[in-house]
């Protein structure tokens, strides 16, 4: 999220953090990319990074994009078809407060200003405590749905939660995925296009703790970080499990 709303969670940033950070790495010449365009890219420059968003939240649109777009930069975002244009009701959140997925319109539009679009599953449901059949349905259903309305859209899965394991990347193999990228790093021994890491932004970074997040420096303490806050988000599952029993 890229929301100046007053919430308890920390995974968001704020606008004006956001703008900071995207000129600051404007400054120090990075180039920015598509998930893909960062993958496939042979022409390798030394300063790049790929801005991926999960759950296409309406403050991405709203707040992230004026400003990527003033500077023809491309991001990834990551959604759950079935809330395009609803309330995030499959997280819980300690203050009650519920933020809004951006509509199919404004995802649209996205797509067409160069944004990439990927899958995050139909309903953010943990695929890794599904059945096989219904973890096939969630991936199957919203790989159709981009295929379907998105032009711009890619072949890759951000695990809900950031949750994955050999069987979920076995099926994401079968059913066409071509990789994964995760909340973090971790999970070794899995194929790596499917364990493809990710450094989070947070409320608490500062332009300090960013530019160090930029040159993958004291990545140790950052992942480890990340960590915490993940297990922080996986207990939001438990609750809202506990809440329908
Ligand atoms: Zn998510």
């Amino acid at each position: 999220m890229v929301d100046s709303r007053f919430d308890w969670g920390v995974t968001r940033v704020t606008p004006g953090q956001f703008r900071s950070q995207i000129e600051f790495a404007l400054k120090d010449n990075f180039r920015f990319y598509t998930l893909t365009e960062y993958l496939d890219n042979s022409d390798f420059h030394q300063n790049r990074v790929a801005i991926t968003f999960d759950d296409g939240y309406e403050s991405v649109y709203q707040n992230a994009y004026p400003i990527l777009k003033k500077y023809n930069i491309p991001a990834t975002v990551f959604v759950n078809p079935n809330y395009l244009g609803r309330l995030n009701t499959w997280d819980v959140n300690i203050g009650g407060l519920k933020f809004r997925h951006m509509e199919r319109r404004q995802l649209t539009e996205l797509s067409e200003a160069g944004w990439e679009v990927g899958s995050h599953t139909m309903n953010h449901c943990d695929l890794t405590c599904l059945s096989r059949q219904a973890a096939e349905k969630e991936l199957s259903d919203s790989l159709d749905f981009l295929k379907k309305n998105i032009k711009n859209f890619n072949y890759f899965l951000a695990y809900p939660f950031g949750n994955t394991n050999k069987k979920v990347i076995n099926l994401c193999k079968s059913l066409g995925y071509r990789g994964g990228v995760l909340m973090g790093n971790g999970y070794k021994g899995l194929p790596e296009a499917f364990t493809i890491p990710r450094i989070g932004m947070y409320l608490l970074d500062t332009l300090y703790s960013f530019r160090q997040k930029l040159y993958v420096q004291n990545m140790r303490l950052y992942y480890n970080i990340q960590k915490i806050l993940n297990i922080c988000s996986n207990c939001t599952v438990l609750v809202k499990k506990n809440s329908w029993s």
